[in-house]
């Protein structure tokens, strides 16, 4: 027996995963404020619903993928949100990358209103999204998240519940800034690759085979290489992660250099005008440095 699921953003991420939870059998009602997104999930089988109350009707989880901590937080304290208007199922579950402290703000208010929230940041991009393959790490109560896992199970591959309440978003916020440093590292491999004279895809391939290899040399070096934009994972998307993480490490005086120069790159990217595009864009930074 399948379940009701009232899905809350259906952009990049969250098409691929309403998809894939369709796919599994679920019932779907999906909200977005973007018309032309509601109507790509509609004609997949998905019911559209007017509001974040109206995707919980009859829900036994709702499930939001949305930018930013202030999206969420409208999606539960809104005026039809979910706060006022919970789910049947008292299950609440965020996979979008937001800030710790508003997530365990939001689980101890759902508490008081009896209702469970989940924070499952993922990690995979949107092709781990479209094969539902995505690594999913969970914080909150474990009898909420065991009520949750079916659901993830439609969607990832790697489904961890890593601790209480904000540890998802902590660990989604370590992945983060890794994935932040390694596409600096692959941008200074590849320029000076090129100045070189190396073949840049000759490169990667050898880089591919040995201690150097890495998700983002494999998924992002030939759009880097290429000079190709392509969306994927947008560069003010980063730029929310990164700002989310070094947040984090003052509040507990953890020192990170190495995050606070990537990211000064990618101020510097946004700043000419690639915020909407892929990460494999701070190249472009690379670019400039070295006058190519
Ligand atoms: P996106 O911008 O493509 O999609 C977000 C969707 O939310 C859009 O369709 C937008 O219209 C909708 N939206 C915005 N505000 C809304 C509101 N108040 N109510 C209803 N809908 C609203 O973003 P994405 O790339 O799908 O990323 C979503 C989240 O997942 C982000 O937190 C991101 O950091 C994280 N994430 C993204 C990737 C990736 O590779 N793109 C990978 C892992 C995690």
């Amino acid at each position: 027996d399948k379940g009701n699921v009232g899905f809350i953003g259906i952009g990049t991420m969250g098409r691929e995963m309403v998809r894939n939870l369709l796919v599994a059998g679920h019932a779907v009602r999906v909200f977005d404020l973007n018309e032309a997104a509601l109507a790509d999930s509609v004609k997949e089988g998905a019911t559209r619903a007017k509001s974040p109350a109206d995707a919980a009707q009859s829900a036994d989880i709702v499930i939001s993928m949305l930018p930013d901590t202030p999206h969420v937080e409208a999606n539960i304290y809104g005026e039809h949100g979910l706060l006022k208007s919970p789910p049947p199922g008292k299950l609440i579950v965020d996979m979008s990358t937001i800030s710790p402290v508003a997530v365990r703000r939001i689980h101890a208010d759902l508490q008081k209103a009896g209702v469970s929230f989940i924070d499952a940041p993922v990690s995979g991009g949107p092709v781990g999204a479209k094969n539902a393959a995505l690594s999913i790490m969970a914080g909150g109560d474990a009898a909420a998240f065991a009520q949750a896992e079916p659901f993830f199970r439609a969607m990832g591959t790697t489904i961890t519940h890593v601790g209480a309440s904000g540890a998802g978003q902590t660990v989604k916020l370590c992945n983060q800034l890794i994935c932040g440093i390694n596409i600096q590292a692959i941008c200074e491999a590849l320029a000076l690759g090129r100045a070189s004279g190396v073949d840049l895809n000759l490169l990667r391939r050898v880089l591919l085979g040995g201690s150097a290899a890495s998700w983002m040399l494999d998924k992002l070096g030939p759009s880097m290489i290429a000079g190709e934009d392509g969306a994927g994972f947008r560069i003010d998307l980063m730029l929310k992660d990164l700002r989310l993480v070094q947040e984090h490490a003052q509040a507990l005086n953890v020192p990170l250099p190495g995050t606070a120069l990537v990211t000064s790159q990618y101020v510097d990217a946004r700043a000419h005008g690639e915020g909407s595009n892929g990460n494999q864009a701070l190249f472009r930074v690379y670019d400039r440095m070295t006058n190519q």
